[in-house]
């Protein structure tokens, strides 16, 4: 197999844009989608990376109106290449989000409307799932990737942290965010991964071109982390070693201290990252314009500031607190001292072997369901897409088994840097695997 992308006639696209435009009013994958006429291979972008001449609002209020007059450097590579952007796909407020809620309008699972499509790159995950042949640019900072390529049935990469530009990204959390694709085939993913990665003078936390290829057959389980997901995700994922280790893959158990504390690190880090990331948004710049200067200081910002969601409040709030002098030793600082101790552990294992587990601790909710879950609650869903992304491995969420016609998708971490080892993997698993896509419009 090779690359396929959708590439379609003028009289095809116009069917193509009114299907897409049906489906979407159902599933909300979309925040904003281009009826002009395109040339060359269709993909989609995640709301939070700037496509020129397109609006970009990380699905907020505040950024309403904001249109960037450029391209995000992996937009700018892919366009280069011959693919146009079709438009911009839904999310959770500036990412933050496992399962697609936190937006006004949330996207739905393409295989269950009931059911939640993940997140935080809720309608990358749809659009990949409904258009044929089709590759999303989408974002991930602690899993955004992972989570809605699992529930969704198709396949989320989240490269090396730096490995693809930020250029253009509106930032969540800096040391953690990671531009990547979800996609349905390795030969597409490999395709869009080429052409994007590689260092940027306009990010300077870009790395070099050069991606090593070491191509593990061995494969850790780490005991301590899977023992607390459900029952039922653990026989599924047990059925999945079994068929690996059928297929020359050798299976061995392991323990990792402080995985316990990945989600409080991930979440101290990320929401005090966040909480200076969103300071920019003051009603003058980007969006959301305060235009009554009569106002005084206090009630000039806070008639900005209250365009943030629920969610992006909470976040700010708690992640200016935990930078406060006299706090952040006891948070900020031991989350940093964590994280630092995770990626020690976990790198120990990644020099001969990927590290596998399911993606979602449990099977696809309910909308219903975690829309009253506690904040804590939702954020303790993220035990197992977390440690890879506080630890910049590059990782691959992939369909691995149907439960009551809703996927189940499987994680796989490699090393820094050895990124397309993972799609060497998916390729061997894509030759022994039937994928069942949701439908395909295209
Ligand atoms: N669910 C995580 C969070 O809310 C991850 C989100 C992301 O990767 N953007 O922070």
């Amino acid at each position: 197999m090779t690359a396929k992308f959708l590439s379609l006639t003028d009289s095809e696209y116009a069917i193509f844009i009114s299907q897409l435009k049906q489906a979407n009013e159902r599933l909300n994958a979309f925040n904003f989608i281009d009826e002009n006429k395109k040339s060359g291979k269709i993909i989609s972008v995640k709301d939070n990376i700037c496509v020129k001449g397109m609006p970009a609002t990380a699905s907020s209020k505040i950024l309403q109106g904001y249109m960037p007059g450029f391209n995000a450097t992996a937009v700018q590579r892919l366009e280069n290449s011959g693919f146009s952007v079709i438009g911009k796909t839904n999310m959770d407020e500036f990412g933050f989000g496992s399962f697609g809620l936190n937006s006004e309008h949330p996207a739905k699972n393409p295989f269950n409307e009931e059911y939640v499509a993940g997140g935080s790159s809720s309608g990358s995950a749809v659009a990949t799932a409904l258009i044929k042949e089709h590759v999303s640019i989408a974002e991930s900072t602690g899993g955004s990737i992972s989570a809605p390529a699992a529930f969704c049935g198709v396949v989320g990469l989240t490269p090396t942290y730096g490995a693809i530009s930020r250029y253009g990204l509106i930032d969540y959390a800096s040391s953690l965010d990671k531009i990547g694709f979800i996609g349905k085939s390795a030969d597409n993913l490999r395709d869009v991964m080429e052409k994007t990665v590689g260092s940027d003078p306009k990010d300077t936390t870009s790395l070099s071109n050069v991606i090593s290829n070491k191509n593990p057959h061995k494969l850790y389980v780490i005991d301590n982390l899977v023992e607390n997901i459900d029952e039922s995700i653990k026989d599924r994922f047990e059925d999945l070693l079994a068929k690996l280790s059928a297929k020359d893959y050798e299976i061995e158990h392991v323990n990792v201290d402080y995985l316990e504390y990945s989600v409080p690190a991930y979440y101290i880090l990320s929401m005090s990252e966040a909480s200076t990331n969103l300071a920019k948004y003051q009603g003058f710049k980007y969006g959301f314009k305060v235009k009554d200067f009569s106002l005084n200081y206090n009630e000039f910002f806070m008639s900005a500031r209250k365009q943030f969601g629920k969610e992006a409040k909470r976040r700010v709030i708690l992640g200016t607190f935990i930078r406060s002098k006299s706090i952040k030793q006891r948070y900020y600082e031991k989350a940093l001292a964590i994280r630092h101790a995770i990626i020690a552990r976990m790198k120990k294992f990644l020099n001969d072997g990927f590290i596998i587990m399911p993606s979602m601790p449990i099977f696809t909710p309910k909308i219903s369901e975690v829309s009253d879950i506690s904040p804590v609650e939702a954020y303790s869903m993220d035990m197992l897409t977390v440690p890879p992304n506080l630890c910049g491995f590059p990782h691959m969420s992939f369909p691995y088994f149907y439960e009551k016609g809703m996927p189940l998708g499987a994680q796989i971490i490699t090393d820094h840097f050895n990124d397309y080892s993972l799609l060497d993997f998916l390729s061997e698993w894509e030759s022994g695997f039937k994928y069942k896509f949701k439908e395909e419009i295209g």
